[in-house]
């Protein structure tokens, strides 16, 4: 038994037999050339092929994964039809005097190399799209007959890595489960392995391959990222089970899917989802969120080495919101501080740092870093329906001045003549006890409240949620704790504006009941336990006791 750890692309499990999946390659070999013209002549056959090729694979996608994503293949064939990418290749072939295919394979080296260094995550996963269109290309200029060996029985797929157009021509009845040595999770593989319902793991290591052979069986976990090669009696009983439980959990899902978020005696409330990146909008989408509730953008800062531009961050925002087409998109401004550092901030050490600079305090300070995101924020804003929301607030002169700031910037992109939607609804979170306290003269001064349990217990109790030692001191149950949020929706009510939880509380479905009853109108919780919610919604009657 040998346990290997990736990337989980889709949430589901699978055990089936490894079928090694290799891809015959055409090697590419350099070699001079006196005809030029001809060699064009070569190239433009070839791309004429390519494109006939990768039409059909789009008309197959379209009939078994839907139009969004057979659209990769529409990207497939503009990107063989790109200027720059064929300049580059007329000008190797024209200046070097070199075949057709080494200029091809050169030129899918550079620019696979300028897109894997770009810091936008996105333009670093079509690295893999250019370097499938041209081994396409290097293909139809062969003479062999390209075909890579398909799998005949049901198997957990196992290779190097794979580019889209093979993902989708694999028979999706014969695949258990993908797994790559490489491979990012914004890549366009595994975005097709997420929306073909198929568990993968990407990024398990280079040696992988090398240690197992076709036959073997593989435990696959797309939730974890664990990949068990030949597990031993007792592992393979217990992934039994958990596979049971995961398909269980999933028909439950189909049941719910579609159906409304509403109580036995006709009481309504959304249900959203907390997010930390734009990946995880697939897992929203899929359980059903009605929009995203949390948006926690620090991730975007904390997963790089420098502060993220405003285009980094325009990009991210305007997916997300153009993912969820229409739906409600709130997105929190900065958390950074305590528990979520990133070194380029330069912050210093603090004995406190929970209670500490952080989070709202230092965007109000580092106003630079903050109109940068509102920015990005209100910017995106023109591309679907979108929330801003602050987090740690505690005092009325807070809120006054981030409402400066949104209003000076909104004057900067008024004056500049770049659209956004001045009707962005501004919300802020309410995670201190000052915060819910005040929430009467708080909710005059904005549009919507969220509760953020984790922070509004730790503060209300005075216990650590970092510190094992005061767990049992952190009971998001307590009296006071339920108080606050009472008095919080009570107040956001009299003022005419919705209230929502987002922390971990919200998916607790022994408080769903009381969350009711309190007139909370909307539960952000993470995409798997949406269902959950809904389920404990539908099964509650306000009209009893
Ligand atoms: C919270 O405090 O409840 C919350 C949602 O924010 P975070 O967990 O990111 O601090
Ligand atoms: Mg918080």
């Amino acid at each position: 038994m040998r346990k290997y750890f990736g990337k989980g692309v889709y949430g589901a499990i699978a055990v089936g037999k490894i079928s090694l999946f290799r891809k015959k390659e055409t090697e590419v070999c350099r070699h001079g050339i006196s005809d030029v013209e001809s060699e064009l002549t070569r190239l433009a056959k070839a791309k004429e092929k390519a494109t006939a090729e990768l039409s059909e694979i789009y008309e197959r996608a379209l009939r078994e994964v839907g139009e969004d994503n057979a659209s990769i293949f529409e990207t497939h064939i503009m990107m063989l039809d790109d200027d720059d990418y064929n300049e580059s290749i007329r000008n190797i072939i024209e200046n070097r005097h070199v075949n057709a295919e080494y200029a091809v394979a050169v030129t899918a080296e550079n620019f696979a190399g300028m897109f894997s260094s770009m810091e936008d995550s996105y333009m670093q996963g079509r690295a893999a799209d250019v370097k499938d269109i041209s081994s396409r290309l290097i293909s139809c200029m062969s003479e062999e007959e390209a075909g890579d060996a398909m799998p005949t029985e049901e198997s957990v797929i196992c290779a190097d890595d794979l580019a889209p157009s093979q993902t989708v021509l694999f028979d999706k009845e014969k695949v258990l489960a993908f797994v790559t040595c490489h491979g990012s999770r914004n890549s366009h593989t595994a975005i097709l392995a997420r929306n073909m319902n198929i568990p993968a793991v990407v990024g398990v290591g280079k040696e992988f391959l090398s240690e197992i052979k076709d036959g073997d069986t593989a435990f696959v976990d797309g939730y974890t990222g664990e990949v068990i090669i030949n597990p031993d009696e007792e592992t393979m009983k217990m992934m039994k089970e958990k596979q049971k439980n995961d398909l269980e959990k999933k028909e439950l899902l189909k049941t719910l899917k579609g159906k409304e978020n509403i109580t036995l005696d006709g009481r309504k409330i959304n249900i959203y989802a907390n997010i930390g990146s734009v990946d995880h909008v697939g897992a929203a989408l899929f359980n059903d969120a009605g929009g995203i509730g949390l948006f926690r953008s620090e991730f975007l800062y904390l997963e790089r080495s420098d502060y993220p531009s405003e285009k980094t961050q325009f990009d991210a925002y305007k997916r997300v919101l153009e993912c969820m087409g229409g739906r409600k998109v709130i997105i929190r401004t900065l958390d950074i501080g305590a528990d979520k550092k990133a070194d380029y901030f330069g912050l210093s050490h603090e004995e406190n740092p929970a209670m500490g600079f952080r989070a709202i305090r230092i965007c109000l300070e580092r106003t630079d870093i903050f109109k940068t995101q509102l920015r990005a924020l209100f910017r995106a804003s023109a591309y679907g329906n979108l929330g801003i929301m602050f987090p740690m607030i505690t005092s009325v002169r807070e809120v006054e001045r981030i409402l400066e700031i949104c209003d000076e910037v909104k004057k900067e992109l008024s004056s500049e003549g770049t659209a956004y939607n001045a009707k962005t609804e501004i919300g802020i979170m309410i995670e201190t006890p000052a915060a819910a306290l005040i929430s009467e003269k708080l909710a005059r001064l904005v549009d919507f409240f969220s509760i953020g349990t984790n922070d509004l217990t730790q503060y209300t109790l005075a216990a650590d949620r970092q510190n094992p030692l005061a767990e049992q001191f952190c009971d998001p149950h307590h009296e006071a704790v339920l108080r606050l949020i009472e008095m919080t929706a009570e107040n956001a009510h009299k003022q005419g504006i919705w209230v929502g939880i987002c922390g971990e509380l919200a998916s607790d479905t022994s408080l769903t009941r009381e969350f009711l009853r309190m007139g909370i109108d909307e539960l952000s919780v993470s995409p798997t336990y949406i269902l959950k919610v809904r389920e404990a919604v539908r099964n509650t009657d306000l009209s009893k006791e």
